[in-house]
C-alpha cells in the first residue's frame, strides 16, 4: 500500500498458493546416507554425522528450527547403531557425531551412547554430541564422552536471568547452569563455551546485571575447580526469526546493542574470552531475516559496491550495504521495528504446518512469563497444528533393554585395555598421480582412515586422547610423486603380510599403491631415525631441457661450497648444498637424478636443488616434475619377526590373531 506494507502474496501460475512442508513420519524408513564423501583436506565437521532425531518440542520461542522441524521424531536405537556401523566402515572416520537439535533429549541417549562406545571400543571412536541441553547432562553422558576424547563443551543458557529465560520458554535456573558447569569441570573438561543472547524485547537492566552476575559465578567456579580452564562467552544480538513466536518482536538497534556490549565488556570477569557479535552484523542479519524480495536489489547493489565474503571481518564492507539501501530507496530501520500481528510477512506462502494461532498464543504466554511444556512428555496440550496424530505425530525410539545408570557406567569401566602384545609392520607404498598433491597431514589422515576401513585392529596410545600407533617416514613436499614412501603400523592382531597388503590396498584411493609389507622386529629403531638418503628424479619438460646441461652441473660438482638461501617460517638461512647432495647426474636430456642426504639439521627440498644448480627459477621450476624414487636406510632393517621368543613367552596363535 502507500506506506510500503505488503498486503498479500499472490502466486504466479503454476506455483501453488502455499508451499507446504513435507514431513517424514518415520525416520527409520527414510533414506540416510552412510557412504559419505571423505575429503582429504580437513573439513568442517570432519566426522561421521548420524541424525538420531529430527525436530525439537522443547519450545524455545526464539528458535526457528524448533518450529519448522516439528514434530519430534527419533530414529530407533537399532537403526542408529546400524547407520554408525555402516558409516564408519565406509569412511574410516575416527569420530562420530550424534546429530539432532538437542541430542541429550533422545529418550534412550545413555543406552545409545554406551552401546556405541562398547561396540567401537577397539577402534577408539570418539563421540560428540554437538547440542546438549543443560539438564540432559547426566554423569553417565559425561563419563561416556570423556572415555574416548574430551572435545570442548558448549552450554547455552541463552539469557542472563531466569525471568528472561522463562519468557523464551527455556526453563533452566541459574543453579542448574552452575551445577552443570561444576559437573563438567569436575569431570576434567578445561574448555567450556557459553552462549548468550542480548537485546530481547522487554529485556531490562536487571536482566543484563543477571547475566554479569551469572558469569561472575561461573568464573569463580572455573577458578576453584579447574584453574586455568579456558572459559569462552559468545554473545549475540537477538534476531527475530520467521516462523517463530518472536517473529513480530522488535530488534535492538546498533547503538543500543553497543551500549550493552560495552557494559558487558567492562563488567564480565577477565578470565572469560568474550566474543561479541559486531552490532552491524546483527543489524544486517535482522534486516535480511525479516525482509522480502525487495532486498534482492540491495544485495546486488552492495555486491557491486564491494561487499563480498562478509563473514570475514577484514572483508566486511558495511558502507556498501548502507549505500545500497539508500540507492534502492529502502529504509533499513523499518525491518527492526515491532510488527503488527496482522502483518503479511514475506514468508507467508511458506507453510511449515505450524499454525499462526499457536505462534501468537506462545507470544502471549511469553509476555505472561508462562512456560509451555514439551508435548512429547505431556501429550498434545497446545496443538501447534503440525500433527495429524495418526501418521504424523511425535515418535520415540523403541524401548531397548533398560539398564540402570550404575550398570551402564560399569559396562564402560569394564572395557578392556589394550593387550600388551602387538605386531609391527613396515609398509612400503607409492604415492603417484593426483595423490602427489596431498599435504603431509592429509596423507597421514587418509592412511589412518584407510586402516580403519580395512578393519585392521590398530594399537592405540594410552591416556585421554588415544591415538593409533602408526608413524610415517617424512613425506616428500606437496607436488612430488613418490615410489618410496614408508610407514610403520602396529596392530594387536597378527596377519600374514600378503593378507594385510591386499586388505589395505582394497580401501586405498587410486594413486596409493602398496609395494610391500614386512614384519618388523619390535626392537628396530623407528623409521625416521633410519633414513640416510633420499633419491629423486627430476623430469624437465621439452621447453626446459636445455637447462639440464653438463656445464651447470660441473660448476656445482667442482665447487668447494655451494651456498643457497632458504626461506623457512618467514626466516632466512644459508645452507651449503654441497654438504646435502650425495650424488647428482644428468641421466638423459630430460632427467636429472640426485640423492639428498638425510641428516640432522636443515635439509634441502628437491625443487631447491634443481632450481639452484641449473638456474631454473620460478615460475618455470613448477613445470619440472619430481619423483622420489628411492630411500636408503642406515642399517639393513630387521624384518624377521621373533616368533620363537614370543612363543616361548606363552603367546598363542589365537592371541596373535587377536581373538
Ligand atoms: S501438534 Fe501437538 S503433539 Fe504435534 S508437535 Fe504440535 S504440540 Fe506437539
Amino acid at each position: 500500500d502507500a506506506q510500503g506494507r505488503r498486503l498479500k502474496i499472490e502466486s504466479t501460475n503454476p506455483a501453488p498458493e502455499k508451499i507446504i512442508r513435507r514431513i517424514v513420519p518415520e525416520l527409520d524408513k527414510a533414506f540416510a546416507p552412510t557412504k559419505e564423501l571423505v575429503p582429504f583436506v580437513e573439513a568442517v565437521h570432519d566426522r561421521l554425522v548420524v541424525e538420531i532425531a529430527r525436530g525439537c518440542t522443547q519450545g524455545c520461542r526464539f528458535c526457528q528450527a524448533g518450529i519448522i522441524y516439528r514434530p519430534y521424531r527419533e530414529r530407533s536405537v537399532s537403526k542408529v547403531l546400524e547407520l554408525i556401523r555402516e558409516g564408519l566402515k565406509a569412511t574410516g572416520y575416527e569420530e562420530c557425531s550424534l546429530l539432532s537439535l538437542s541430542a541429550g533429549d533422545y529418550s534412550q541417549i545413555e543406552e545409545l551412547i554406551v552401546r556405541i562406545i562398547t561396540e567401537h571400543w577397539s577402534n577408539r571412536i570418539a563421540l560428540s554430541l554437538p547440542s546438549l541441553r543443560v539438564s540432559s547432562l547426566t554423569p553417565l553422558v559425561l563419563e561416556a564422552i570423556k572415555r574416548v576424547r574430551k572435545t570442548g563443551f558448549t552450554i547455552a543458557p541463552e539469557a542472563g536471568s531466569e525471568r528472561l529465560r522463562k519468557m523464551m520458554n527455556k526453563a533452566i535456573s541459574d543453579s542448574e547452569i552452575l551445577g552443570t558447569t561444576e559437573k563438567v569441570l569436575k569431570a576434567g573438561w578445561r574448555n567450556l563455551k557459553f552462549y548468550f543472547m542480548i537485546g530481547l524485547q522487554r529485556e531490562t537492566e536487571e536482566d543484563i546485571n543477571g547475566l554479569i552476575k551469572l558469569t561472575r559465578a561461573l568464573s569463580a567456579l572455573g577458578k576453584r575447580i579447574q584453574p586455568g580452564a579456558q572459559l569462552s562467552l559468545s554473545i549475540n544480538g537477538f534476531i527475530p526469526k520467521p516462523h517463530t513466536p518472536f517473529q513480530w518482536e522488535k530488534q535492538l538497534g546498533m547503538m543500543e546493542l553497543k551500549a550493552i556490549q560495552e557494559k558487558l565488556r567492562r563488567e564480565i570477569p577477565r578470565n572469560f574470552k568474550i566474543r561479541l557479535e559486531d552490532p552491524r552484523i546483527s543489524f544486517l542479519e535482522g534486516i535480511f531475516s525479516r525482509g522480502g524480495r525487495e532486498l534482492n536489489s540491495v544485495i546486488e547493489t552492495a555486491y557491486q559496491k564491494g561487499a563480498k565474503f562478509d563473514s570475514w571481518s577484514e572483508h566486511f564492507r558495511f558502507e556498501a550495504y548502507l549505500r545500497a539501501f539508500e540507492e534502492q530507496g529502502i529504509n533499513p530501520e523499518q525491518y527492526l521495528k515491532e510488527k503488527p500481528e496482522d502483518m503479511v510477512f514475506a514468508w507467508e506462502h511458506l507453510d511449515p504446518q505450524v499454525s499462526k494461532e499457536f505462534l501468537l498464543k506462545e507470544r502471549d504466554r511469553s509476555r505472561e512469563g508462562l512456560l509451555t511444556k514439551d508435548c512429547r512428555i505431556t501429550g498434545c496440550l497446545e496443538n501447534c497444528g503440525v500433527c495429524d496424530q495418526r501418521q504424523i505425530q511425535p515418535r520415540l525410539s523403541e524401548q531397548i533393554e533398560k539398564k540402570t545408570e550404575s550398570e551402564l557406567i560399569k559396562s564402560l569401566e569394564q572395557l578392556s585395555p589394550q593387550p600388551d602384545f602387538y605386531f609391527r609392520y613396515l609398509i612400503h607404498y607409492k604415492r603417484i598421480g593426483d595423490m602427489r598433491f596431498l599435504g603431509l597431514l592429509e596423507n597421514n589422515r587418509m592412511f589412518i582412515r584407510a586402516v580403519r576401513r580395512a578393519s585392521l585392529r590398530m594399537r592405540f596410545s594410552q591416556g585421554f586422547h588415544p591415538l593409533p600407533k602408526i608413524s610415517f617416514a617424512d613425506g616428500p613436499p606437496v607436488g612430488v610423486e613418490s615410489d618410496a614412501e614408508y610407514l610403520e603400523l602396529e596392530l594387536i592382531e597378527h596377519l600374514p603380510t600378503e593378507k594385510l597388503k591386499s586388505q589395505l590396498q582394497k580401501v586405498l584411493p587410486v594413486g596409493i599403491e602398496i609395494v610391500e609389507v614386512k614384519e618388523l622386529n619390535q626392537r628396530a629403531r623407528s623409521i625416521n631415525q633410519q633414513i640416510s638418503l633420499i633419491e629423486y628424479l627430476a623430469v624437465l619438460p621439452e621447453n626446459l631441457k636445455a637447462k639440464a646441461n653438463q656445464e651447470q652441473l660441473a660448476k656445482f660438482l667442482t665447487s668447494e661450497q655451494f651456498l643457497i638461501k632458504q626461506k623457512r617460517d618467514k626466516k632466512e638461512r644459508i645452507i651449503d648444498l654441497k654438504q646435502k647432495i650425495k650424488y647428482i647426474e644428468i641421466t638423459n636430456e630430460h632427467s636429472i637424478k640426485f640423492g639428498i642426504i638425510n641428516s640432522e639439521g636443515p635439509t634441502a627440498k628437491p625443487q631447491e636443488v634443481i632450481s639452484e644448480i641449473f638456474e631454473i627459477k620460478e615460475p618455470e621450476i613448477y613445470q619440472v616434475r619430481f619423483k622420489r624414487i628411492f630411500m636408503r636406510f642406515m642399517e639393513a632393517r630387521s624384518i624377521s619377526y621373533p616368533m620363537d621368543s614370543l612363543r616361548k613367552s606363552g603367546l598363542t596363535q589365537k592371541k596373535m590373531r587377536g581373538e
